[in-house]
């Protein structure tokens, strides 16, 4: 009884209509007052013993089964990006310069028929589940951290503690009915730098008596790129992108300072380290030699995302099991975006899997964080039967 395809078809219309009303009011991180509101009502009227508050705006729902067992999460995230949707949906967001561009609306929504599939099925259980719903996943947004940790120092790993973690993400840049498992790495850690080179301002004209940081910013950029070319395997992958650089205000002024900003994404710890020491060197050295103070700073904002052995092969095994006309993926696909429930799953055991979402038929394959960002519905039929089936697989 742990094949739910068939409830989660017949439950899309709770899930879509559901997904539409998150979609019209979107919330920023920290921010998801309503969202995280009907998620708790929602969960409440199931039944379930709901934690509001957890990590400022994040909502636990605890369901115990009917035997003992291990106690499993489930990770669905709740926040909207400050984009202006420009899709023309009828749902279209409703909330100015905020909108879902992520899928996070399809998240939630998956998570609450989830909860109420195996809260149907709560006899058949043998071990608790945690439905978490997280606030504040596309980043800090001006707190001291992202949503994953802030739940984690509330304490939503422990009592009980948790032993398993599943989590998914709709994935736009795949059809419907791809649906990826895998082993491993399967998302990029990230750091963000700043840079900050302090030269001698002067005039234009006269570049010989001043320290031109533009000129230091531009050998930076240039010499940089030999990091992933030079110091970085063949067969490794690392990721080394400039994405800010800032500096003058008149044409005829050759400024005091210059600031240079932007990210290194990688997955293996040993490659992060020697990418991160190869850039120290480089910024700084270039910059002296250019006659620059140079203030750099390199910050970790999320580690990679490991999937760990065993826990992915029964998620694939029921994913094989429960979506027979799928296009099953269990090839390492490696997807160099950021995501923070690598922080749970640096403590605790886990499988991230990613659901095909786009359509090009029906125009609904922009990539995340598009201001056009749509994706097949359907997919959320797909996410809902694996993610509820690989629960009761692993609470069997
Ligand atoms: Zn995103
Ligand atoms: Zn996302």
């Amino acid at each position: 009884m742990t094949d739910f395809l068939k409830q989660a078809k017949e439950l899309f219309p709770y899930t879509q209509t559901l997904r539409r009303d998150f979609h019209m009011h979107p919330e920023l991180g920290f921010r998801e007052i309503r969202t995280g509101g009907i998620v708790a009502k929602e969960l409440e009227a199931l039944g379930l013993e709901v934690t509001k508050g957890v990590g400022k705006t994040g909502v636990v729902g605890f369901l115990e089964g009917a035997k003992p067992g291990p106690t499993l999460l489930l990770r669905f995230d709740m926040d909207a990006l400050p984009i202006n949707e420009d899709t023309g949906a009828e749902y279209t967001s409703t909330n100015a310069g905020v909108m879902h561009a992520c899928g996070h609306d399809g998240h939630t929504s998956i998570g609450l028929t989830v909860a109420k599939i195996l809260n149907a099925h709560k006899n058949e259980l043998a071990g608790n589940i945690k439905f978490c719903f997280q606030p504040s996943e596309e980043g800090n947004n001006g707190e001291e951290v992202g949503g994953a940790e802030m739940m984690m120092r509330d304490g939503v790993l422990e009592n009980p503690k948790v032993d398993m973690t599943l989590s998914l993400h709709l994935w736009n840049e795949k059809p419907l009915g791809w649906v990826h498992v895998a082993k491993g790495p399967v998302m990029a850690g990230a750091e963000q730098f700043k840079i900050k080179l302090i030269g001698k301002g002067g005039h234009g004209a006269i570049p010989n008596l001043t320290v031109d940081p533009l000129v230091a910013a531009a050998q930076i950029v240039s010499a940089a790129q030999s990091i992933v070319s030079r110091n970085v395997g063949p067969l490794e992958t690392a990721v080394v992108s400039f994405t800010i650089i800032n500096g003058g205000t008149a044409f005829n002024v050759i400024p005091q300072e210059a600031t240079l900003e932007g990210t290194i994404r990688t997955f293996d710890p040993t490659v992060r380290l020697t990418v991160i020491k190869r850039f120290e060197e480089i910024v700084r050295g270039v910059g002296e030699a250019m006659g620059c103070k140079v203030e750099m700073q390199v910050k970790q904002l999320t580690p990679a995302l490991i999937n760990a052995e065993q826990v992915t092969e029964k998620v694939q095994e029921t994913a094989r099991r429960i979506l027979p006309a799928a296009n099953h993926d269990n090839n390492p696909y490696l997807t160099m975006g950021a995501e923070d429930m690598a922080y749970m799953q640096e403590k605790v055991n886990g499988c991230y899997f990613f659901i095909g979402s786009n359509n090009s038929e029906k125009h609904l394959d922009y990539g995340h964080h598009h201001p056009k960002f749509d994706f097949d519905e359907q997919a959320m039929i797909n996410g809902v039967a694996l993610m509820a089936s690989a629960a009761a697989d692993i609470l069997k």
